[in-house]
């Protein structure tokens, strides 16, 4: 597909792994929209990369329909969606409380549904498209204290291999990154938890679960994303690829 000016959607643009995707994508000429709640961090970006910022909480069921309509009047058809937001809490089992799954599940999972239910059938009689979801290494192996997290990263490999298959024939494209720890707030927290419950070093400790004994980086994550993109990357679909230093080798 032409990349040169097609408008990218990236959810959680505004920091972490989502900054890095909204950089990168800008970089190879895309015309990106980043969306989140943080509207200071996402009108900082989109003013770096000569973006667009539209606010959005996807914990809300309405929002994903909302934000697509709103990216589609205000700056153009979507040609690339990339479902990035994300949270993890990590709780033993007796003590992941309904609220921690229901709101795990809200953003994980029903936003990249509802996004991609919001936007895919439009995208699909256009022409050309790519659907990324940011899954995680925690949607293809099970790891302790994180049931909600494994659980809503496991249904995120499902639709993507699911909207693959069903969109095969259109020429829109539905793949997953699956990293491991990577270096951002949401690892630090992980890492806080760590040290706090065992004395260990916590950065040390995730860095340890990869055979290359480092966490991978935002922009690690970007460059898969951008290589899904162009034309040659058409027959690449349903694929759910670790970014983790062989952590599930
Ligand atoms: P992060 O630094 O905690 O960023 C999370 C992003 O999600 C932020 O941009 C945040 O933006 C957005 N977000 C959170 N709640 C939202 C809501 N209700 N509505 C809209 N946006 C919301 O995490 P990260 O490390 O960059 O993670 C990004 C993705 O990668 C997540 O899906 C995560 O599960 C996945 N992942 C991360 C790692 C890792 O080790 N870091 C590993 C594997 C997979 P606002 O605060 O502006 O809303």
């Amino acid at each position: 597909m032409e990349l040169h000016r097609a408008v990218a959607l990236v959810t959680g643009g505004g920091r972490g792994i989502g900054e890095a995707i909204a950089r990168r994508l800008s970089a190879a000429g895309l015309h990106v929209v980043v969306s989140g709640r943080d509207v200071a961090a996402l009108d900082a970006v989109a003013s770096d990369i000569a973006g667009v910022a539209i606010p959005a909480d996807l914990s809300d069921r309405s929002a994903a329909e909302v934000l697509v309509r709103t990216v589609e009047r205000e700056v153009g058809p979507i040609a690339v969606l990339v479902n990035n937001a994300g949270l993890a809490e990590s709780a033993p089992l007796a003590r992941t409380d309904d609220a921690i799954w229901d709101r795990t599940m809200a953003l994980n999972v029903t936003a990249a549904f509802s996004l991609c239910r919001a936007l895919m059938p439009e995208m699909a009689r256009r022409g050309p498209g790519r659907v990324v979801n940011i899954a995680s290494n925690a949607g293809l192996r099970g790891y302790a204290y994180t049931s909600a997290y494994c659980a809503s990263k496991h249904a995120l490999v499902g639709l993507t291999r699911a909207l693959a298959v069903e969109f095969a024939r259109t020429g829109v494209t539905v793949n997953a990154v699956c990293p491991g720890f990577v270096d951002t707030a949401m690892s630090e927290r992980a890492a806080g938890n760590i040290a706090r419950a065992t004395g260990r070093d916590g950065r040390e400790a995730l860095a340890a679960l990869s055979p290359q004994k480092r966490m991978m980086t935002p922009e690690e994550v970007a460059h898969v994303v951008w290589s899904f993109l162009p034309h040659e990357a058409r027959g690449i679909t349903g694929q759910c690829i670790a970014l983790d230093g062989g952590q599930s080798a």
